[in-house]
């Protein structure tokens, strides 16, 4: 037995065309950043924290004034992940493992709040999010306010079979940032499902084919994209995009499961 949960790990308002380049310039959307819970015999996995609490009473002092004005927060009291586990019954400490599908800050925002949880992040994003080379650069904008916290960080190398069974399974999807990875559960006949996250922000991205504007590495994130598409297309797994107003709309959310087999 296996559940997935969605979490609400806030709301973003943010310029279309950050997203989907060839749209109009000036227009608008708010946008969900999704959270997941997979709850598994063997331990309970959560994938990215989502925006820190603190952004909705004081969004310039947490993001910065840039960063809160390009992008305001929209979220309301309870849009973080303490909040969204709490209405299953759960806190920070029966979380054991956290998977950050990267130290984006909309994806890293409450690690902090689970001190006793196993870290598991793709090696490669571990050493860019540190790399002054790679931050000089300014392609790739991580958030260590967010996830340099003395925490348990586990390197993976690429895939990584978080239970040992195929059910739970990190797969790098490179290119939105160097070590940016994907979330497959796989249970039953009824279960087989792709968290995404910024390896596509929403499914016009993948249908037509277009990257964001946010990235770090065009022809990586391109493959990645071609990947999951195949994985979607060929195989007949649900894909969970990124940051889908959409989607997101439709899709149960905690305390329902969204999926469960
Ligand atoms: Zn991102």
């Amino acid at each position: 037995m296996l559940e997935v949960y969605a979490l609400s790990g806030g709301y973003l308002e943010l310029e279309v065309a950050m997203m989907v380049p060839d749209r109009p310039a000036g227009s608008r959307w708010t946008v969900p950043v999704p959270a997941f819970l997979v709850v598994h015999r063997a331990g309970r996995l959560l994938f990215d924290t989502g925006l820190h609490c603190a952004t909705i009473a004081d969004p310039v002092g947490r993001l910065g004034e840039d960063r809160a004005r390009r992008m305001p927060v929209r979220s309301r009291a309870g849009d973080d992940v303490v909040s969204q586990l709490a209405l299953l019954g759960l806190g920070p400490d029966d979380v054991t493992h956290v998977a950050n599908s990267h130290f984006h800050f909309d994806h890293c925002g409450g690690n902090e709040f689970f001190p006793r949880s196993t870290f598991l992040v793709q090696r490669k994003e571990l050493e860019a999010a540190r790399d002054p080379a790679v931050l000089a650069g300014r392609r790739y904008v991580p958030s260590p306010v967010d996830f340099d916290h003395p925490l348990a960080y586990q390197p993976v190398n690429g895939e990584h079979d978080v239970f040992g069974d195929g059910t739970v399974v990190l797969i790098p999807t490179y290119g939105h940032t160097p070590g940016r990875q994907s979330l497959r559960v796989r249970a039953g006949t009824s279960v087989d499902l792709v968290l995404a996250a910024d390896a596509c922000y929403t499914r016009e991205n993948m249908d037509r084919d277009i990257l964001p504007t946010v990235l770090w590495d065009a022809p990586e994130m391109a493959r990645s994209l071609v990947r999951l598409r195949d994985l979607r297309d060929r195989q007949g797994v649900t894909i969970v995009f990124g940051h889908d107003p959409a989607q997101w709309e439709k899709l149960p959310r905690a305390p329902e499961p969204f999926a469960a087999g």
